[in-house]
């Protein structure tokens, strides 16, 4: 069974087509500048890497590109459109309408929409994808996989604000998290690697990427985690704040004469390692100036590690104790120093790093001691292969 894996971008498209009977990617590839100038797709599927510059009004001439691409005799890799059994979307935003992913319908769509008020940046790109590839495969099974629904096993204490709470039913200002996808697969692969049912284990996820956030999960359920009504809270990220005094808000919004955009952007672009080192919002860059003797690099990455470090004990505390605990992404998988530096002063929960075993990149291995009582894992992570796996699911169950 061949399953496309779909993630829209408001001007960009990210696919792979993945043969389920192995799990083996087919082809993959990423349409950019949809809508505008310069539109173009890059895809590498049988044999050399395939580009496309060609002008792509909409997202529909962007999927009808892709299934080209997939069946083009050169660096196709099937026959046929109707060998796709399935498509998988990726959606940010469920809201709290879905726990787990859904087949699509319209009014599954209807409900996506509902939600653009909580991801006002990628669900309409969501539903412009799906509405493409309804029009082009409308015998094709849909399944759409929601970055929120993994989170929504939460508990009303964990994901409720202290705000008046008709901000919540008024305007539906409650913690959903986000990368769903990643800290489900991670959290069920760390079950394997451990050798048990995902019951049992108090576990926390760490998703370490340009965007990052932590996840505390018991029996296989996420219980809280670290970003909230949207992915600005919690860990300090490449170019986002993350946590702090709500009040610096209108504090620097009146002191810099700031819009509310202008606030928003200033937290969300400007901020996190990037503002702090002033260096570059890539962690590989912020530790070659570090190392250099950039103080402010160095700064930046101590802030960050800090707060990781502050998430996996307070974790630890909500669920009473921690058997094991994951890294994952971009810098999680690859990062060997920020490894190291968020679990030192961490022994006295039982979490012991292999310094030897950790001198690894992009391998799902165990990396803690043999004595350590916490099982530490680097775990590549693969939402699309979720999304895939997820879809199968659904459409065999149909
Ligand atoms: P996203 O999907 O959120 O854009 P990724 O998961 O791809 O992010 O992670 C990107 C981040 O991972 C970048 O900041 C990058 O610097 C960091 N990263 C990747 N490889 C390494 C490495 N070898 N050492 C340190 N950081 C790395």
């Amino acid at each position: 069974m061949k399953v496309l894996v779909i993630n829209c971008g408001s001007s960009s498209l990210k696919y792979q087509l993945i043969d389920m009977e192995n799990e083996n990617v087919l082809a993959k590839g990423l349409v950019e500048r949809i809508g505008i100038e310069g539109s173009i797709l890059t895809h590498k599927g049988k044999g050399d890497k395939f580009v496309l510059e060609t002008p792509m009004k909409d997202h529909q001439v962007a999927v009808e590109l892709v299934l080209n691409a997939l069946v083009n005799k050169d660096h196709g890799v099937i026959n046929d459109v109707c060998e796709i059994a399935a498509v998988g979307h990726r959606i940010v935003s469920g809201g709290d309408i879905y726990s787990k992913s859904v087949i699509v319908t319209d009014e599954v769509v209807e409900n996506i929409k509902e939600c653009i008020k909580l991801a006002p940046l990628h669900n309409p790109a969501h539903i412009v994808g799906i509405n493409a590839c309804r029009t082009l495969m409308p015998t094709t099974p849909m399944v759409v996989v929601f970055d929120t629904a993994f989170h929504q096993t939460m508990p009303e204490k964990a994901y409720m604000y202290a705000l008046p709470y008709e901000m919540y039913t008024k305007h539906s200002v409650r913690r959903y998290g986000a990368h769903g996808t990643s800290h489900k697969f991670v959290s069920l692969k760390a079950a394997e690697m451990m050798g048990k049912d995902a019951k049992n284990i108090k576990m926390v996820t760490c998703h370490l990427g340009n965007g990052a956030s932590c996840s505390a999960v018991v029996d296989g359920k996420c219980v809280d985690t670290s970003m909230g009504l949207t992915p600005l809270e919690g860990l300090v990220m490449g170019t986002r704040c993350g946590d702090m005094d709500p009040a610096i808000v209108p504090y620097i919004m009146k002191a810099e004469g700031l819009s509310p955009e202008e606030m928003d952007n200033l937290m969300n672009k400007k901020s996190g390692v990037l503002g702090l080192s002033g260096v570059s919002s890539d962690f590989r860059d912020i530790e070659d100036a570090a190392k250099n003797g950039n103080h402010r690099a160095k700064l930046a990455l101590d802030v960050f590690h800090y707060r990781v470090r502050k998430y996996i004990g307070s974790y630890a505390a909500a669920m009473g104790g921690i058997d094991c605990l994951v890294f994952t992404a971009g810098l999680g998988e690859n990062s060997i120093s920020s490894r190291e530096e968020i679990c030192e002063g961490l022994e006295f929960l039982g979490i012991k790093l292999d310094k030897e075993k950790n001198n690894v990149r992009g391998k799902a291995v165990e990396v803690s001691t043999e004595d350590s009582r916490v099982k530490i894992y680097v775990i590549p992570t693969n939402e699309e292969l979720m999304i895939a796996r997820d879809t199968v699911e659904l459409v065999k169950n149909k």
